[in-house]
């Protein structure tokens, strides 16, 4: 790893300051406002992938379904570098696209102006923008390493980039494009690059991440407020009844009570729990 970490080492500035300048566009993707920012994200992403020796990098047109309509989506990133088909091969996920900043007045500093400052919890010092830590920091410390290890011949595998615009709007297009590019992403191992490290001095990988899944429930009562005294107890309240619903989704041992809804779900191994 000698040679990759030389490389890091006299690189440090330039990759900091290509994060920053990455930083620096506001790739929200819950906003149309936004949609040219986000498309030229996109854009820089895929640069810094060939600027990094990946081969056939490529923006990749996405789109989905809504009510029964087709709808473009913001592009999937794809990068490879296949060193040797015996060897196994790493997919990296992760997405370019960010949380709006609001509430805007909780800023000490601007969201889209990234400025490295010390504080209490970071007393080394941190990158303070939206996206550095969810996720342009992430899946940029990947293509980092990736560059190092491509630029000094140390790549142990085969590695696959696979960079995304909507993950923060539920990536509606994402499900499509892996079903129609199942060859494209095939891969022995995914490493998403969204999630974090314990300690800036201990490097982790989580293993398991939940997912999501929400609705909205509308429970409608009485057209008027009704006279307790008279309908009291007899009729009852729309918000006691949400109260009622709300809480027999989960046990007492916070396991969650709708019918099948682990059924798809692996348990872990002994092997897999194995450190
Ligand atoms: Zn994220």
């Amino acid at each position: 790893m000698k040679p990759a970490q030389d490389f890091i080492a006299q690189n440090k500035q330039r990759f900091l300051d290509e994060l920053l300048e990455l930083l620096r566009i506001p790739s929200i993707s819950a906003d149309p406002k936004y949609k040219d920012d986000v498309l030229r994200t996109a854009q820089v992403v895929a640069q810094s992938l060939r600027d990094a020796g990946a081969d056939n990098v490529e923006v990749c047109p996405t789109s989905h379904k809504k009510d029964g309509k087709a709808k473009d989506g913001y592009p999937v990133i794809y990068g490879e570098k296949i060193i040797d088909k015996k060897l196994p091969t790493v997919l990296v996920y992760g997405h370019y696209d960010v949380q709006p900043p609001d509430p805007l007045d909780l800023w000490t500093s601007p969201p889209f102006e990234p400025v490295i400052k010390k504080t209490k919890v970071h007393p080394q010092g941190a990158i303070f923008a939206r996206g550095s830590c969810d996720d342009k920091g992430q899946a940029y410390m990947h293509i980092k390493a990736f560059e190092a290890m491509v630029k000094t011949n140390t790549l142990p595998c085969n590695v696959k980039f696979c960079i995304e615009g909507e993950e923060e709007v539920g990536s509606p297009s994402f499900r499509p494009f892996v079903e129609k590019n199942k060859k494209k992403l095939a891969c022995d191992v995914v490493l998403c690059a969204d999630t974090s490290i314990i300690a800036n001095d201990v490097p982790s990988i989580t293993t398991g991440v939940r997912g999501l899944a929400y609705l909205q429930v509308e429970v409608t009562g009485p057209n008027r407020d009704l006279h307790s005294g008279v309908y009291g107890g007899g009729v009852a309240n729309p918000i006691n009844v949400l109260a009622g619903m709300i809480d027999k989704l989960i046990d007492k041992n916070g396991k969650i009570t709708i019918p099948g809804f682990y059924d798809d779900v692996l348990n872990e191994s002994k092997k897999d729990r194995k450190p």
